[in-house]
């Protein structure tokens, strides 16, 4: 719960306030840039909502907000907020909300699929909310949970006990000391099913994985995302936990495959043409190799 009497001075007046909690993720200014801006480490309201759809995409905020930064002074029906997420992105590609701060605000997404293709996929851990749980419960829960990195993994435990779903993760991030039931070793692409396949890309962590569905979704984790200020896809050089020179290696894997989006953990999400998205990965690995 956001405290008005820690709101930050760099909010503009009015209802929706940012307080001092916040830890500078992201979410709210991808869910609700009409409102939300960065003003250096952290975010503020830059303009109050003035609309409905505004102020809904506000409330999402709020509700996705991993430290519970984001208040009102006003009181809120927050109903119809808690219940729009998982969010649709695409087709059958949803955004989790409910973001955790133990993997700092880190974007988790859900793959709808009929039983007869494998069920459903959640794509790293969202934090294990009483109503997003429910949510996911009705929508068919998970029989399988892809986790990108050890840095992402949030609430897994919870949401594999709840939905019994199979967990994937890498050897060489913990997966082991984890309890994940399927533990991926080397480097080699591995193919989960027909629509999914595993791609290990060590160097923001050891065990980095990335998912590619159906040749077009490419869930990214912390590996690659796409950045507005260069309009070109990025990896994050300051964050490199394991290796840089390693992250620049296992990106070049990824230009024997075709996908038109990227769904990053942390970062923007982008969609293009699977030919853009190589141009973009090509300009991506330049930079890299340029930048120590
Ligand atoms: S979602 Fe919360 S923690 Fe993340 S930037 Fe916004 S206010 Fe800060």
């Amino acid at each position: 719960m956001a405290s008005y009497a820690r709101r930050l001075p760099e909010n503009v007046t009015g209802d929706f306030f940012v307080d001092d909690t916040c830890i500078d993720c992201d979410a709210c200014r991808q869910i609700a840039p009409a409102t939300f801006r960065d003003h250096g480490d952290q975010s503020s309201v830059y303009r109050q909502p003035e609309t409905e759809e505004e102020t809904r995409l506000a409330l999402m905020s709020l509700v996705a907000c991993p430290t519970g930064s984001i208040g009102t002074t006003r009181k809120h029906d927050v109903r119809k907020a808690i219940d729009a997420f998982p969010t649709r992105l695409a087709e059958n590609i949803y955004f989790c909300g409910y973001t955790s701060e133990s993997s700092f605000g880190a974007w988790s997404y859900l793959i709808v699929r009929p039983e007869s293709e494998g069920g459903n996929v959640l794509v790293d851990s969202p934090r294990f909310a009483g109503p997003l749980v429910k949510r996911l419960k009705a929508m068919g829960g998970a029989s399988l949970m892809f986790l990108t990195h050890k840095d992402d993994i949030a609430d897994h435990d919870s949401f594999a006990k709840k939905f019994g779903c199979r967990r994937v993760m890498h050897a060489q991030d913990g997966a082991a000391r984890y309890g994940v039931e399927q533990i991926i070793e080397g480097e080699d692409a591995l193919r989960l099913d027909d629509d999914l396949l595993v791609i290990p890309v060590p160097g923001h962590t050891r065990g980095h994985m990335v998912l590619l569905y159906k040749n077009r979704f490419l869930f990214t984790g912390d590996h690659l995302a796409w950045s507005p200020a260069r309009e070109t896809l990025t990896a994050f050089r300051s964050v490199a936990w394991y290796s840089w020179p390693e992250q620049t290696r296992s990106m070049r894997k990824l230009l024997d495959y075709d996908f038109e989006w990227v769904l990053p953990g942390h970062g923007r999400i982008h969609h293009a043409s699977a030919d853009a998205m190589h141009t973009h990965l090509l300009n991506c690995i330049e930079w890299m190799k340029r930048t120590r």
